[in-house]
Formats: C-alpha cells, structure tokens, sequence
C-alpha cells in the first residue's frame, strides 16, 4: 500500500520534526511528518521547558551564538504560533537562582561568571545567602550564594509542540502515526520510506527521531551516534506560597509552574529505551529539592514523568546531511537543550531542503563529521 508522495517526509513527531514541517510548509513544500505515537509523546511533550542560553553544555563554546539565535527565536515564534493556532505556548521571561551549596560551588560559579558578563542582554550576577534569600526567601539558608540570571525564559513544552504541529498543519503539513521501518533508495538518493504497513514516496528524507535516531543507522549504513538518557521529573503540591523564580542547584531545578504545581527535576540515567518511572528517581530528585527549598519537606507527590533526552556521543546536536546521501537528513541529538535548541535546528533542517547558506550562527558545529 502506498500512503502518497511527499516533497519531505520527516520521521517524528517531536519538537524538532514538528517545526521542521512548519517551516518548510510555509515556503510552500508538500511535508508529511510520520510519528510513531502520538504528537509530543516523549521527551518534546514531557521535558521541563527552561529556555536558558547561557548554562549548561556547548557553552559559552561552541555555541553560544547557536543558543542566543534560538532563544531569541523562541520569543517570536511563540507570538506566530498563538496567532497560526490560537495555542499560547506560555513563554515567560523567568529569572532563575543557581545556587552554590558550598565554597567550591561557589568559586566555580564565579568563575563562569567571568564570560556569562560579556553576554548582550542577559545580566547576571553573584548574589550572596541574604541577597538569594531576599529575592527567593524559600531557598535553602545552607547555600553559600547565587548566580542571578535576570532573563532566562520558559515555556510549556507540551504546549509548544501542540502548537508547532498545529500551525505545521496550517501551512498544509500532513501527519500520519505510523512508525516508519526503513528506507527505500536507488543509488545515492533515497526515495521513500517504509511503514509498518505501507510506504511513501518522498524526494527529501529528514530523520528526526529523538533517542531513536540512531536505529537508523542500520537503514542508511551510517554510524549515528545517538543514545537515549532517561530523566525523571517530579509535579509536587505544597501548602507553601509558590516560588517566586525558578532554582537550580548542580544538574537539578525546581519551579512553579503556570498549572500551579511544583515542577522538579530531574535524573541522567542510562537505561536504554525504558520510560518508566523509577522509585529510586523519585528519592533522589526529592532530595536535590529539598536541598534547594527545604521548607518544603510536605509537598506532594501528583505526578512523575519519565522520558528520554537523545543524546550525541559530544552531548551536541547533529543537523546535516547524512554521509553518501544526496536528499538524507539529520536533525537530533539535542540532549537537555532540545527545547532551547529545536528553533535554530528547525531552521538548519529548512536551509539545508532549500540549499541556501545558513543564517543561524554556529550550525558548522552541527556536523555528523565531527564523529
Ligand atoms: C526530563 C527532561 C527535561 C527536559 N527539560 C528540558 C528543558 O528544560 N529545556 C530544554 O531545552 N530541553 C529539555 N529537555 C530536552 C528536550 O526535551 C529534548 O532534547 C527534545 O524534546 C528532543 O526533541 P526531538 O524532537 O529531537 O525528540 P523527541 O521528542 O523524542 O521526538 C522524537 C519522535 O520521533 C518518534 N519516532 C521515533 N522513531 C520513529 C519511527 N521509526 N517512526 C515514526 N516516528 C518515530 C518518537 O515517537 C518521538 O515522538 C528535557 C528532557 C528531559 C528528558
């Protein structure tokens, strides 16, 4: 059975692969986003949704030119697809504490603070226990002192892949829940895919398969080197007021949320393709909250989530065309920042289907090749 013809087919239906669509839909493209499940089944519906450019990995080196065009693409595209979808994907300017526990903790957020300084737009600075407890008065009276980000941003993840699939389908993006099986080629170019029960024709293949993506080795006979990293997050409810910024301590956070829950996170697990929720996880993020805001020891349990982040072997995204194909590509690999990243990947997969030059800063360091 054949399901049609598509100018692109891009196999999932995450974040990546939902503004994919979108914007190769608006330039006119005849799209077809295949997902196995459901629209933002995974790690895109189910994530945190800190839009923080200035932390974390790939920073300041090799991307933060990447990271402050996705960002600064994120406040745009949330007014574009309200007005597409009618969906308000919820972002917020939020300002955030990154606490330091201790003097080591401490002198190592100083010294990051040294080039966050230089950064156009985001003022940040060191704040110490009575200047962090005057601004957030739940943080905990053990922590040593802050680093106060003034502009970070947030949104709700779930929503913004609604959105992103929705105004996808505005601009006549098709979506078909089938798990794509392989690929079909003549020489060098591919030209369809293959469905469960089925298979449709396509003259470009974009892969945007989260975690899965490298199953794909196996259909295209290149190494991708993705894996998937499980992490957990906590929805609590607290007698307590609610918090008034967003705190991170190590690899850990906890916010309010606009639902008005607690939201804290989170794991880095290795534990292949299982998304279930773990008692051990529950203990320990709970533990890194309580660090963080130990008033809060009656707070909750509502909900816990479990998904898996695709992760590069350098922990970076991966957009490019794949090796030996002249109509294959990959978008993935996006870690903890795939929210963040997936703006400014969208638009490197739309530059590479249309071949012009990329107006995205940093997408060089994007390359499969640098494997
Ligand atoms: C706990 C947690 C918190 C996070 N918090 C943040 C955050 O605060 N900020 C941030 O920027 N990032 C965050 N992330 C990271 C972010 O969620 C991911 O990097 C991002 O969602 C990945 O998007 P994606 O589209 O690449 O993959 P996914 O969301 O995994 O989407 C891939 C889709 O492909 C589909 N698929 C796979 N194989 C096939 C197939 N054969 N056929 C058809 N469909 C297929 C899957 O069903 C899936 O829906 C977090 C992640 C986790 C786990």
């Amino acid at each position: 059975m054949t399901t049609g013809t598509s100018d692109v087919v891009i196999i999932g239906g995450g974040i990546v692969g939902c503004l994919s669509g979108y914007l190769l839909g608006q330039k006119g493209y005849k799209v077809t986003i295949l997902e196995a499940d459901s629209v933002g089944s995974h790690a895109s519906g189910f994530a945190f949704g800190g839009l923080d450019p200035v932390t974390g990995i790939g920073l300041p080196e090799p991307l933060l030119g990447f990271s402050l065009w996705c960002y600064d693409r994120h406040q745009s595209l949330a007014k574009e697809l309200q007005e597409a979808t009618g969906i308000d994907v919820g972002f917020e300017l939020r300002d955030r504490l990154n606490l330091a526990l201790d003097d080591e903790a401490a002198r190592s957020a100083k010294k990051e603070l040294e080039w966050m300084r230089a950064v156009d737009g985001f003022n940040i600075e060191w704040v110490d226990n009575a200047q962090a407890r005057e601004l957030e008065p739940q943080v905990s009276p053990e922590c040593v002192g802050a680093l106060y980000e003034q502009s970070p941003g947030a949104l709700e993840p779930y929503r913004f892949v609604l959105a992103a699939m929705g105004a996808a389908e505005s601009n006549g993006v098709e979506l078909i829940q089938r798990r794509a099986t392989g690929l079909i080629s003549e020489g060098g170019r591919c030209t369809g895919v293959t469905l469960e029960n089925g298979r449709i024709d396509a003259g470009v293949v974009v892969l945007a398969m989260g975690p899965w993506t490298g199953q794909a080795s196996a259909w295209c006979g290149v190494n991708i080197p993705v894996t998937p990293l499980k992490g957990q997050i906590l929805r609590l409810q607290s007698g307590n007021e609610s918090l008034k910024l967003a705190v991170n301590y190590n690899h850990s956070y906890v916010a309010t949320k606009p639902d008005g829950l607690i939201w804290a996170g989170t794991t880095e697990e290795q534990a292949g393709f299982d998304e279930n929720i773990t008692s051990a996880a529950r203990d320990s993020i709970m533990a890194d909250f309580l660090k963080m805001i130990p008033g809060m020891r009656d707070a909750e349990l509502v909900q816990q989530t479990a998904c898996l982040r695709p992760l590069s072997a350098d922990g970076l995204p991966i957009v490019d065309q794949v090796t030996g194909w002249d109509n294959l590509y990959l978008a993935t690999g996006a870690g903890r920042k795939g929210i963040l990243w997936s703006t400014g990947m969208a638009q490197a997969v739309l530059e590479m289907v249309t071949g012009v030059e990329s107006a995205v800063p940093g997408t060089e360091h994007l390359k499969l090749d640098r494997f």
